[in-house]
């Protein structure tokens, strides 16, 4: 078989393992990527199981608004576009109270909670009127920063807290050296009284990330929120939508792309990586990297499988083998309906009506002793939740705002989320979850309609489920713990993750780089790793920086000595 040469080759051709080849291709390189699956995309996939009804099996929001890679490729020119949603969230409670939140109707929002707590209502104005003018320049400080070299973590050198500094002072109530220790929860418990909004803004945590009760995320908790917030979208037609743009680019800049070709070894010869040989029906075929080899696969998969445990130390393996991936996986039911649910209480009457209904909503808002019910479920008792006292549901229905995702007449209810645990974790094997899915989905359905009781089988078109085992099975990159991944924890962070020795992006073997959502900073379709992998091969000067790159304004190099020092 004829060996390929390329300049890179990228393994795995989701959102990161894309966001690099577009990267490295604008930059001059000939780039090649090798994707498993049939499809490209990865997590960022949209199905139509009827013609016409658009679900989203994982990926269903844009977090990365703020992220670099939409200016730096001009992805607009290959047809990436964005449907905004007017109001992001809703919480509803047991006894009608309800509220909205969206940073494109934030009278709306403060409206909502005026109602129930002016005082609320008055910092919710103060905190929106404080960050958006920088919120853009935040977040990036935040995610789109790569993790710093370990010898410079005080906290008062971090970015977020230089930014906060130099940029924003005002912001330093909320982000200091004292609420660096907090939970998310205990941030909110500073700042609100209404609860209902805190149930809402704790999930938001969740759902991005960091349970909303593990401390010293509170600030990140909070911060994965804005992202959502300031999003407050997806791309018009769902997530996929914004791959084929990515993919176009690609096309457009000369990326080869392999399809159905698992990469099954990475190729190292004298410490430096060399190449990949693929399986599949290419079996054996060798495509060979001269500047670099990239796995956009996640950190076990590198160095268990396509590495083959060889060439690096045994302690490396080991903690790589350690790391955790416990924590929430995502339970996706999908409905089509004919009609959206209509909400008991304040939320019919007032707040979601027509274009003002909420992109999602969280319930039971009343209190979030549900939440951390569902997370004793899981966490402690490894067991998917089933009783009443744990039932905590996100219901998502994006058609309100983009037309594209079913005919008139109908919406569909894509994705509607409870947590379990992932399937490795779970106390009866990882089938427990698919043998329980319709009970479940039953138990989920039996909620909403205590809070809508037109959510009856007579609306109800037609069910669909995706457990995490399912969809470990569709998207390769989930393999073997929660659906973000990584465990977004304390210890692993910004520059313990996925360990200190590959936080940032660097392993010990030469030109061979990560560039998946287990690095830094983890889960989502943020475009973050890419971007700050970029910094890194520039200073590694694998590539030249090019004119229309800009890096962040809080990197920082490591000494040329150290560059290799803690691999
Ligand atoms: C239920 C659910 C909901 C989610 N919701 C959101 C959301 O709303 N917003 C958001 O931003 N993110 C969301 N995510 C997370 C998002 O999908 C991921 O963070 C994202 O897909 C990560 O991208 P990635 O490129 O790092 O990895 P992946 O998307 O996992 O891509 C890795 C790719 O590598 C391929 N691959 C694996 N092994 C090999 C091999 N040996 N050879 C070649 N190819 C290989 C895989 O097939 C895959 O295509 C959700 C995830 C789930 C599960």
């Amino acid at each position: 078989m004829v060996t390929e040469r390329y300049d890179a080759v990228v393994i795995g051709g989701g959102p990161n393992g894309l966001g690099i080849a577009a990267y490295l291709a604008k930059a001059g390189l000939k780039v090649c990527v090798c994707e498993e699956r049939l499809e490209l995309g990865g997590g960022a996939e949209n199905v139509e199981p009827l013609p016409g009804f658009r679900i989203d099996p994982h990926a269903t929001y844009l977090y990365g608004a703020a992220a670099p890679i939409f200016e730096q490729l001009e992805l607009w020119k290959f047809g990436f576009r964005m449907k905004y949603f007017a109001t992001l969230a809703g919480g509803v409670t047991t006894d009608g109270k309800a509220i909205v939140s969206g940073r494109f109707n934030i009278e709306n929002t403060i409206q909502s909670i005026k109602k129930y707590s002016p005082k609320d209502a008055e910092f919710v104005r103060f905190s929106h009127e404080s960050f958006e003018p920088y919120a853009k320049d935040f977040l990036r400080s935040i995610f789109w920063t790569p993790p710093y070299p370990l010898e410079h973590q005080d906290p008062d050198n971090l970015p977020w807290m230089r930014f906060v500094k130099e940029k924003a002072p005002g912001l330093s109530l909320l982000i200091n050296r004292d609420t660096m220790e907090l939970s998310t929860y205990e941030l909110l418990d500073i700042q609100f009284e209404f609860e209902p909004l805190k149930v809402v803004m704790g999930q938001g945590a969740w759902y991005n990330g960091p349970f909303p009760a593990w401390r010293g995320m509170g600030i990140f908790g909070l911060a994965t929120g804005l992202l959502m917030a300031y999003s407050s979208g997806c791309p018009v037609g769902g997530m996929h939508s914004m791959i084929h743009a990515l993919v176009r680019f690609c096309l457009a800049h000369g990326v080869k792309f392999y399809t159905n070709a698992p990469v099954d070894e990475i190729i190292v010869e004298n410490g430096e990586a060399k190449g990949v040989v693929l399986g599949g029906g290419y079996s054996g075929k060798e495509i060979r990297a001269e500047k670099l080899v990239v796995s956009a696969v996640d950190v076990k998969t590198t160095f268990l499988k396509l590495l083959k445990e060889k060439y690096v130390s045994k302690s490396l393996i080991q903690k790589v083998k350690d790391i955790s991936l416990h924590g929430g996986s995502l339970f996706v039911l999908h409905l089509i309906v004919k009609e959206l649910p209509k909400y008991k209480g304040d939320a019919e009457e007032l707040f979601f009506t027509g274009k003002n209904y909420p992109s999602v909503v969280c319930l039971p808002a009343d209190s979030r002793e549900y939440v951390l019910n569902q997370a004793r479920d899981i966490f402690s008792f490894r067991t998917h939740p089933m009783k009443d006292e744990s039932m905590h549901i996100m219901i998502c229905c994006h058609d309100i705002y983009d037309e594209t995702r079913c005919p008139p007449g109908y919406h569909v209810l894509s994705p509607i989320y409870i947590q379990v645990p992932p399937p490795e974790y779970h106390k009866d094997g990882p089938l427990a979850v698919n043998k329980a899915k319709w009970e479940i989905a039953e138990k989920i359905l039996g909620t909403i309609k205590k809070f809508a009781p037109n959510m009856t089988e007579k609306n109800i078109v037609a069910k669909f489920i995706n457990t995490p085992y399912d969809s470990e099975h569709r998207n390769m990159g989930l393999i073997g713990g929660n659906w973000y991944a990584i465990r977004e924890c304390e210890d692993q962070w910004w520059s313990f993750r996925p360990i200190p020795e590959l936080a940032r992006y660097r392993t010990p073997i030469h030109k061979l780089y990560l560039s998946h959502q287990t690095s830094y900073p983890g889960g989502l379709c943020l475009f973050a790793v890419p971007y700050n992998l970029m910094h890194i091969l520039i200073d590694d000067g694998i590539i030249q920086k090019p004119d229309w790159f800009f890096t962040s304004p809080y990197h920082i190099k490591d000494k040329e000595s150290d560059i290799r020092k803690n691999l």
